[in-house]
């Protein structure tokens, strides 16, 4: 998978991209991840890429040219690009341009995963205000939201979608980080976990657990999996 984030604040990236899972993934050739700062696509002699919104208000906006630039020279330089009419029905069926907005579908595991199938991601960090309405309109495939509040920028929300989908991909993750029995994986959280000691401060671990019989392990884990989503996530089981 390829992904292209668009940002003002490209510095942001690095300590996250370069640790754990996703510095492997892209080690192992499974994810490549490139960083454009949108002010290398502005027009303007300062490089400036907002402006004031029209009819008033407060914040700064987001102008359109600079983003479509920049999607543009991205969508242009892909690799797997040949042909111009190809290009663009190529570009919609395996590349999501995403916009990261607190307006958007909220990011669940059943959108990861789905994003996680995709060859190519753009996605759009908004800052101030956002962007402007065409960005939306006329270039954006889709807008997603990662909850109901409001951040300062979309590069958090940015590195939040690639951290979510990239242990999707594929062999991405080793057979000990197996998303087999995660939470939402099944519609259910996760159950308790326990390491050793097997008493620690006088608080034991489940009989259960230590007895090496895996039917019953399993039969427990899948109970304490359904006794946990219902307290604390009722709304799964439906
Ligand atoms: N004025 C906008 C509104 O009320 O919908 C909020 C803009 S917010 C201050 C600036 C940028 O942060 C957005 O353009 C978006 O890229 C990002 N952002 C903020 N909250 C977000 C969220 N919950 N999910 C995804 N992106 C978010």
């Amino acid at each position: 998978m390829k992904i292209d984030v668009i940002t003002i604040f490209p510095k942001m990236f690095s300590p996250v991209l370069n640790e754990s899972i996703i510095k492997r993934a892209q080690a192992k050739g499974l994810l490549k991840i490139k960083i454009h700062n949108l002010r290398d696509y502005s027009k303007d002699k300062h490089r400036k890429i907002d402006d004031r919104p029209f009819g008033a208000g407060p914040g700064m906006v987001f102008q359109p040219e600079p983003i479509f630039r920049a999607v543009e020279s991205i969508v242009h330089s892909s690799s797997f690009i040949v042909h111009r009419k190809k290009r663009i029905r190529k570009t919609k069926s395996k590349t999501k341009i995403i916009l990261l907005s607190p307006q958007g579908k909220k990011l669940n595991h059943k959108l990861t995963k789905k994003l996680s199938r995709y060859k190519h991601l753009i996605l759009i960090c908004g800052h101030y205000e956002g962007v402007d309405e065409r960005v939306r309109q006329k270039l954006v495939t889709d807008e997603v939201s990662i909850g109901d509040y409001v951040l300062t920028c979309g590069e958090l929300p940015a590195m939040v979608l690639i951290d979510a989908v990239t242990r999707l991909i594929p062999k991405v993750l080793g057979k000990l980080e197996s998303t087999h029995f995660e939470s939402f994986s099944q519609d259910l959280l996760e159950y308790p976990q326990y390491t050793r000691p097997s008493v620690f401060r006088g608080m034991k671990v489940p009989e259960v657990l230590l007895s090496g019989n895996h039917k019953l392990i399993e039969k427990w884990r899948r109970d304490k999996a359904l006794e946990i989503t219902r307290k604390n996530r009722p709304d799964l089981l439906k």
